[in-house]
C-alpha cells in the first residue's frame, strides 16, 4: 500500500542572496515497509526532500499526498548526529519526543521499555549517553524515533559520523530493527555502498536542481543482511552503474 507520494515537486529557496532552485519535478511514492535510498552529490537537494516530507517546508510547486492512518505520527526524523542529551538518562532520552507531544503515559513508557529491552539496551536505561558506544547511541536515537510510531522513518545520513567498523554494524542493526518493526524508511546518503546494502529501491538524483535521474529496484535475495549484500556479486554491478550515473552528470 502507498504511504505517501510526491508529484512533480519543485522547490526554490528565496533568500537575501537570491533564489536557489533545489528541486525540480520530483515524483516518487513510498510503500508500506519499503526501504528507499536517495543518493546524489552533496548540495543537490537531498535534505530538502526529507524536509518537505517531514512537513518542515512546503514545496514551491507540485503536491505531496499522505495516506495517513489516524492515530499515528506519519514521519520520524533521525539525523546524522544522534543528538542525545547528556544530562538525561537513556530512557529519558527515548521519552523526550513523547513528552513534547504530551503522550507520556503508562502505555508509551511500557512500549519504550520494551523496545530498549528487545534491542539490547536493557542494562543501559539508567545510564547517560557518554557511557554508551557510538553504535549503541545510534540505536537509542532510532528507538527514540520508533516510540512515536511513525509510519515512515526519515534518515538523513545517519551513519556518516560513525567510524567504518561501527557503521557496518549499525547498518545491520538498523535494517534488522526496521524489518522487525515493519517500518518504511527513506535514507538520504551520498554513500553508494550504504544505499545498495540497505535498500529495496534507490533513487539517483542529478546535481542541483535535483531531478530524478534513475531508479533501481534492487534484486538481492531477501534473507541477505546489509553486510552479506556487500559480498554478493550483484553489489559491484549496482555500484558501478550508480557511480557512472553520478560521474556523468551533465544535466
Ligand atoms: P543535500 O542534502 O543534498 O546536501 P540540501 O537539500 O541541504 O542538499 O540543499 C540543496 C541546496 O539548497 C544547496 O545549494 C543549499 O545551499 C540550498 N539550501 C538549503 N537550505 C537552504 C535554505 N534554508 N535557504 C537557502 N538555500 C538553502
Ligand atoms: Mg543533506
Amino acid at each position: 500500500m502507498e504511504v505517501l507520494k510526491l508529484e512533480n515537486v519543485g522547490l526554490t529557496y528565496f533568500s537575501q542572496n537570491g533564489e536557489t532552485q533545489a528541486l525540480k519535478d520530483i515524483t516518487f511514492s513510498v510503500h508500506d515497509g519499503e526501504f528507499i535510498s536517495i543518493v546524489g552529490p552533496s548540495g543537490c537537494g537531498k535534505t530538502t526532500i526529507l524536509s518537505i516530507i517531514a512537513k518542515l517546508i512546503k514545496p514551491t510547486v507540485g503536491t505531496i499526498i499522505f495516506h495517513q492512518k489516524d492515530k499515528h505520527t506519519l514521519t520520524g526524523y533521525m539525523l546524522q548526529k544522534d543528538e542525545l542529551f547528556e544530562w538525561r538518562t537513556i530512557i529519558k532520552n527515548v521519552m523526550i519526543g513523547l513528552e513534547i507531544q504530551k503522550k507520556n503515559n503508562k502505555n508509551t513508557v511500557k512500549f519504550a521499555n520494551q523496545l530498549l529491552d528487545k534491542y539490547g539496551l536493557k542494562e543501559f536505561k539508567k545510564q547517560h549517553p557518554s557511557q554508551l558506544s557510538g553504535g549503541m547511541r545510534q540505536r537509542v536515537a532510532l528507538i527514540r524515533t520508533l516510540v512515536l510510531e511513525p509510519e515512515v522513518l526519515l534518515l538523513d545520513e545517519p551513519f556518516s559520523a560513525l567510524d567504518y567498523q561501527t557503521r557496518m554494524a549499525v547498518c545491520d542493526d538498523v535494517k534488522d530493527i526496521l524489518n522487525k518493526e515493519k517500518k518504511a524508511a527513506i535514507l538520504v546518503t551520498h554513500d553508494i555502498s550504504e544505499a545498495i546494502s540497505l535498500s529495496d529501491r534507490i533513487i539517483v538524483l542529478s546535481k542541483r536542481p535535483a531531478t530524478i535521474k534513475k531508479e533501481y529496484q534492487l534484486q538481492f535475495d531477501s534473507h541477505l543482511t546489509p553486510l552479506q549484500r556487500r559480498e554478493d556479486k550483484k553489489f559491484q554491478m549496482y555500484f558501478d552503474q550508480i557511480w557512472k550515473d553520478l560521474q556523468y552528470d551533465e544535466t
